[in-house]
């Protein structure tokens, strides 16, 4: 016995999903947004502190220091949980690191920060030029290097205006040249040599309201549901669809029955009015091409009318949160027992025995009423309600002397499309032609080739 088709190929995203937020920490904060208790999130100033601002909010309410506030507030900014914006731009001393520094004034000629700010006098008699202040002495200007009175403005001396003026090396200058003083460890630093750091506020994205409530809760015990359910759940799962084009499903679920694997797309739409027919046929346009049948749509908050009826022609199954809340209410079956060897079976009733193992109601010689009206008999046809999705597998039988032809597979695939019936699987003894395998696989059935039966 060979097994000869496999479903459509998964591949895991590269980078593992550890689900929304990495940490413990961060889900609290999120949950502290969704509840409304903080809203935006502001630093403050806090010079005596090793940042030198803080989150109060944020920092009190998790415990933490600013610097792994900061660092949870990046990373949920990082997937658009909270938005950002600029705050203020601070300098930081390139000593110390410290971001309490001071501008310091100094003379563009010698550099000397012991400067004076004021009326510069320029007397005419000795050339003389200082601040007003110098000139002063008992209510009259007398000039400070020739002692003599200054009397008329224009004849004796003029004003320069208001500039600086440096004490140490006497140069006159308008603009000054900045420098910074760290208030911490007492570095002057130049405006070239200092670091800066900008700061943000933080807020919560309301549109992404409905999408974390359900991130953070159903989703969880949904993957769990499925995996209780024996399904491999992988989030984020590329699949690469008939078109050559890669799809990427929000959760694939698979499940290896032995006889048949079940993979099951399940889209998750969630917005924050309806969920129109546009995001529907997406979802199915995507799970057709990548070859998926079983289909479910979560959405969130729910679907449009003709989103609806198009859901229910391709029979997508839809669950909007009211229906997610009574599947994962319900208590949770024990899953079928693990496939762990290659299925193997010698005989059609070993093969009925082992579905009924599975949890398949097994009926032979079933007839099914078929879209055209006309009656088929499927030779076993296995089915399973699992709350969610139910699983009917046609399953044909046949046997003769040689492999059999395209026309066999042809006739049992007919049969099981007119029922309506996508999990196929064909038993054959001895064989098919090669012609009539490819023909199967390309149809998706699961051929089983046995030496008898
Ligand atoms: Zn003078
Ligand atoms: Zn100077
Ligand atoms: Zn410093």
């Amino acid at each position: 016995m060979t097994e000869v088709n496999k479903g459509p190929e998964a591949k895991t995203d590269p980078k593992p999903v550890t689900g929304l937020v990495d940490s413990e920490i961060a889900l609290k904060l999120i949950a502290e947004m969704l509840a409304g208790r903080i809203v935006s999130i502001k630093p403050q100033y806090d010079f005596t502190t090793e940042l030198g601002y803080i989150y109060p909010a944020v920092e009190q309410t998790l415990n933490v220091k600013a610097k792994e506030a900061m660092a949870i507030m990046e990373s949920l900014a990082a997937r658009n949980i909270l938005s950002k914006s600029f705050f203020d731009r601070l300098i930081r001393c390139p000593r110390c690191q410290s971001v309490n520094l001071r501008p310091s004034a100094h003379c563009p000629k010698c550099g000397s920060g012991h400067i004076a700010r004021g009326r510069i006098l320029e007397h005419f008699a000795c050339r003389y030029i200082g601040v007003e202040d110098e000139f002063t002495a008992k209510g009259k200007y007398i000039c400070p290097r020739c002692k003599m009175e200054l009397r008329t403005i224009g004849a004796d001396y003029r004003s320069q205006g208001v500039l600086y003026k440096c004490r140490d090396c006497s140069e006159v200058f308008n603009v000054p040249f900045l420098k910074w003083r760290c208030l911490k460890c007492s570095s002057l630093v130049g405006e070239d040599e200092v670091g800066e750091v900008i700061i943000y506020a933080y807020s919560f994205d309301e549109s992404k309201r409905n999408w974390l409530e359900f991130e953070l809760q159903p989703k969880v015990r949904f993957v769990e549901f499925l995996k209780q359910h024996g399904y491999k759940v992988t989030e984020n799962a590329q699949v690469k669809g008939r078109s050559g084009a890669e799809h990427i499903v929000d959760i694939l679920a698979t499940r290896d029955d032995g006889v048949v694997t079940h993979t099951v797309a399940i889209g998750i739409e969630i917005a924050r009015d309806r969920i129109g027919l546009d995001r529907v046929l997406d979802f199915d346009v995507k799970a057709y091409d990548s070859g998926i049948h079983d289909k479910i749509l979560v959405v969130i908050p729910e679907l449009g009318e003709e989103a609806r009826k198009f859901a229910t022609y391709q029979r997508i199954k839809v669950l909007e949160p009211k229906d997610m809340e009574i599947l994962l209410a319900g208590k949770a079956q024990p899953g079928p027992e693990r496939v762990k060897e290659p299925f193997e079976f010698k005989s059609r009733s070993e093969l009925m025995q082992y579905l009924e193992k599975q949890g398949y109601k097994v009926k032979e010689n079933a007839e099914v009423k078929g879209r055209s009206g006309a009656l088929h008999s499927i030779d076993i046809l296995a089915t399973k309600d699992e709350g969610i999705i139910t699983h009917r597998i046609a399953i044909g039988v046949r046997k003769d002397e040689k492999p059999m032809g395209l026309d066999r597979v042809f006739d049992f695939d007919d049969k099981a499309y007119d029922s309506g019936i996508l999990d196929k699987v064909f038993v054959v003894a001895p064989g098919l032609t090669k012609e009539a395998m490819q023909f199967a696989r390309r149809q998706g059935i699961k051929v089983f080739e046995v030496k008898e039966l």
